[in-house]
């Protein structure tokens, strides 16, 4: 696959195309926009879609997972863990119930897949999407599992490749590329376990403490290691990353591929997360290569631009409190 993108519409055309008389998908609200704007498209087309709601936690409600899945629902697509919050769902378990319905389960794994264990050999999963950028990979370059013995037709038609299942001449580099950086994540897995989690864990902490009115979005503990999303009250997510990267740190506002759009992100925006901590909201990711000093370095200088916007908010409180001394009008 060209992608995790490609892979992802591979997975939930290629049910669909397999089996033309279920006209049901079951998603949730906080997919990737891979799989969520195209839950918006089928749903616009033509298909039923049921798209399941999370809690403050960003966890799904599996009861509600069950009621949903009815007999023409062609595939269940659920995210193994999300790209803005880290939030991982309990799939294996999800596989269970679905399979149980007599349904199909397809989970976009693009975050999961180098940071947490996986063993497809066991497993309720029938398709699982992959993305070589994610893991230290090239980018143009993904994978779609498929289990042996499930029904699926090419997205891409075309020649013989890949056992007929996608048509095209293979990206041969690419596909070593994605090998070798499958197999060093293994080697150093036990690393995003234990390191990377201790960094991550490290500046979420220092930083709650020295910037009030801040909060962290999703499960404190059924969480990837690498990854925080933070919610400023009273500032701009935009302005954050501007003043982050003069200093030479780079976050992402919402997910990376939203983030050219000003629209808050329908991942917190599921979770209920408050107007005003919505559009504050960072991502800091961690990875390997990152070092103590790189972790010290985001806790001296993140802290001081939170002040310093909230300083400017017409938001925030200190303006609140200047504007009832009367030392600036309000002009909102
Ligand atoms: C990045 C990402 C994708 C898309 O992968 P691309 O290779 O960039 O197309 C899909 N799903 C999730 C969860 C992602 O994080």
């Amino acid at each position: 696959m060209s992608c995790g993108t490609e892979s992802d519409n591979a997975a939930i055309w290629g049910i669909l195309h397999a089996n033309p008389h279920k006209r049901h998908i079951v998603t949730t609200r906080v997919e990737h926009p891979a799989v969520y704007n195209l839950g918006k498209y089928l749903a616009l087309n033509g298909y039923h879609v049921t798209e399941l709601g999370v809690d403050s936690s960003g966890m799904l409600n599996l009861q509600e997972l069950t009621d949903a899945i009815r007999e023409d629902t062609a595939i269940v697509s659920i995210m193994y863990a999300n790209n803005e919050t880290g939030v991982i769902f309990p799939v294996e378990e999800i596989g269970h119930i679905v399979k149980e319905k007599g349904s199909i389960l397809h989970t976009d794994a693009v975050q999961a897949v180098g940071k947490i264990p996986l063993n497809l050999s066991k497993s309720t999963i029938d398709l699982l999407t992959l993305s070589g950028h994610k893991l230290h990979a090239p980018k143009g370059v993904g994978a779609l599992f498929i289990r042996k013995g499930i029904t699926f037709t090419p997205f891409i038609i075309g020649g013989h490749q890949e056992k007929n299942r996608r048509g095209g001449t293979e990206n041969v580099p690419s596909i070593i590329g994605l090998g070798k950086a499958c197999e060093l994540a293994k080697k150093y897995m036990s690393e995003e376990q234990t390191r990377v989690k201790q960094l991550r864990d490290k500046a979420e902490d220092e930083i709650l403490k020295k910037a009030p009115d801040t909060r962290v979005n999703g499960h404190k503990t059924k969480r990837l290691p690498n990854t925080t999303n933070l919610s400023f009250e009273f500032v701009e997510g935009e302005a954050i990353l501007l003043l982050l990267n003069e200093k030479g740190i780079c976050a992402s506002s919402g997910s990376a591929c939203t983030s050219g759009s000003l629209e808050p992100s329908h991942v917190l925006r599921a979770m209920g997360v408050p107007f005003t901590a919505v559009h504050g909201s960072i991502r800091l990711s961690l990875s390997r290569y990152n070092t103590i000093e790189d972790v010290d370095y985001v806790i001296e200088h993140l802290p001081p631009i939170i002040r310093r916007l909230r300083e400017i908010s017409p938001y925030s409180k200190e303006t609140k409190v200047k504007e009832q001394a009367g030392k600036i009008s309000a002009r909102v």
